[in-house]
Parts: C-alpha cells; structure tokens; sequence
C-alpha cells in the first residue's frame, strides 16, 4: 500500500514557492501579500486562518490577517472587501467560511476581485477552471490533482467516484478530474446525499475521492481491492482522551480500508496540508499574473 503523504509533498511545494519567492525578491520584484478576512471566533476557522497566516510567514509570503467582529454588517463587511480590492499591496485574500447567518456569503464572495480570488470561489474563476481557461482554482481540488500528479497516479479512463457535490471540494474535483491532462480524463461519477446505492457504484471505482464529511463513512466493504482513496473529510469527533477533547476523522475507516487499497491519502497529513499548500501557490501566481499584466 502506498501512503499518499499530503504533509511531506505540501512540505515539497511550500519550498518551491519559497525559492520563486526568494527569486523574486533578488530580482528586486515584489513579495506576494496574502490577506485572510475572519468573521467571528470559530474554534475551527481560526485554526484554519492561523495556519494559513503562519505558512506564509514560514515561507517568506507577507500576509494580512483582518479579524473583524461577529455582529459587524454586511455592509461594513463589503467595504472591507472593496478596500482589499482596490489595495495595490494586496495579491490575493480569502474570506474564511462560514460567515454569521446575517451576512449573505453569496454577496460577499461576488464581491472579491476574480484577479484576488486566491480561493477560486468566484463564479468567473470557476467558469473558467470549467472551461479550462487559466483561472484560480480551489486549493482543495487543486491539491488533489496536484498530490495524484506528484505520485505519478493514473487517472486516464479509470473510473471515479467522487463522493459530496459541495461547490468547493466535489463538484470542482468532479470536473477536473473528468478533463484532458495529467491528473485528468477519469470516467467520473458524481455522488452525493440522493445518490442510490452508492456501494454499488464505489464497489466499481478505480479511484474514490470521498468530500461529504461523515467519519469513517466510507469501510472496506465498499471498495475494491486496489483502489485509490483519497480522503478530504475533516471531522473534530469528541474524545475526552485527547488533549484538544477532539481527534481528526476522516470520510473513511482507515485501517481496513487500506489494508484493500493500492494508494491511501491519511488523516491528517493528506488532503488538508495540500489545501494550504495550494492556497500559497495561488498566491504566488496572482502576484506573477499581476506583474504580466502590468507589463
Ligand atoms: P459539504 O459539507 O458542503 O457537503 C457534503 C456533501 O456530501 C454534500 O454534497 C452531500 O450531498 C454529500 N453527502 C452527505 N451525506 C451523504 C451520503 N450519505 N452519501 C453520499 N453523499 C453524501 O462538503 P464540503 O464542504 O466539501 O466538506 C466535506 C468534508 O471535507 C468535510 O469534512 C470538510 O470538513 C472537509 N473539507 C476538507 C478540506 C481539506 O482541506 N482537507 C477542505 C474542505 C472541506
């Protein structure tokens, strides 16, 4: 069984971001700006957030962390987001979801500037991801394919079973990998909560990339034997064991699941460093596409 190491491979990418940085800043050109807006005090999204503010700074990327009150208004939050648009200093910036139940995250996340879009949420970005144009595309999926590309996994004419149809893990992940190119042209079927007997359908995957959020949901009994699993699922399970109260579970029982696959990403250490890996590659590449268009 091959362990599909995100940590050690996120580790890899974060290096050569630092070097084009580090490259950059010889060249006496600018250093990328990342800015990351956080609604609120969620446990979960300041952890995310944080991570994401000390990776840059480990690597050399500057980075803006703008927390703003829970009970502030959709308005002043959209003045907040014209300000980061029009802010020359800033390449790109992310708006830490969920938002408070008062602010509407549709109208927020139109408002981004598409050539700041480091989350690749805008519907722009996403069109174009579709239409494979140059585009930001989402760090999950884009860690995905970047993780599958790196260990030299086949995807050509395999079937794929992508469970979860959420607009920033399945449905992207689900086009990607269905399109031409490396990481690409999988027979991708799309599964999600309405999906019939969907053991039937995993039982017949080459490759399944489980995104619904359920621990261990996915067993040994669903797969075949040599199947490539990668696992997005991140969920905090109770445990008064642990230090924090909680453990990290993912979408799939790990331990017989592996024991029947070819290749296994782990949780943690697989899917979610990638994610932040690929947050700071899209950074990277909003500075270098803002400085193609300057000249
Ligand atoms: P979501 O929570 O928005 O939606 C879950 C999806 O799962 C839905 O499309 C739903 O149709 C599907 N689903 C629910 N129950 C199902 C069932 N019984 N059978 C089949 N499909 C079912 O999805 P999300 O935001 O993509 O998050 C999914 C998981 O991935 C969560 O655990 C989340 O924390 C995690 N996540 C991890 C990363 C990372 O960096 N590793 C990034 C994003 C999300």
């Amino acid at each position: 069984m091959l362990l599909l190491d995100g940590k050690k491979t996120a580790q890899q990418i974060k290096e050569e971001i630092q070097e084009a940085v580090r490259l950059r800043k010889a060249k006496g050109l600018r250093i990328p700006h990342l800015a990351a807006v956080l609604v609120g005090n969620d446990g979960a999204s300041l952890t995310y957030v944080g991570s994401k503010v000390r990776s840059c700074e480990r690597i050399g990327i500057h980075s803006t962390l703008i927390q703003l009150e829970e009970n502030i208004t959709e308005e002043a939050l959209l003045a907040q987001i014209e300000s980061l648009n029009a802010n020359p200093d800033i390449d790109g910036y992310i708006v830490q979801l969920p938002l408070p139940k008062h602010i509407d995250e549709q109208r927020v996340l139109l408002a981004v500037a598409p050539e700041k879009d480091v989350d690749g949420f805008h519907p722009l970005n996403f069109g174009r991801m579709a239409l494979e144009l140059e585009a930001f595309i989402p760090a999950t999926p884009f860690g995905i394919i970047e993780l599958l590309k790196r260990y030299q996994i086949p995807t050509s004419g395999k079937h794929c079973v992508v469970i979860g149809r959420s607009h920033i893990v399945g449905r992207p992940i689900s086009i990607l990998m269905s399109q031409k190119g490396p990481a690409g042209n999988a027979t991708v079927t799309l599964a999600h909560s309405r999906t019939e007997n969907l053991k039937a359908l995993t039982l017949q995957a080459d490759i399944i990339v489980s995104a619904l959020g359920i621990p261990e949901f996915l067993k040994a009994d669903m797969v075949k034997d040599g199947v490539i699993v990668i696992d997005v699922g991140i969920t905090r399970v109770p445990d008064a064991a642990a230090t924090k109260g909680y453990v990290i579970k993912g979408d799939v029982a790990y331990e017989e699941v592996a024991a029947k696959a070819q290749a296994i990403t782990p949780v943690p250490g697989g899917v979610g460093p990638m994610t932040i890996a690929m947050l700071l590659e899209n950074t990277l590449l909003a500075c270098q596409r803002k400085d193609a268009l300057a000249n």
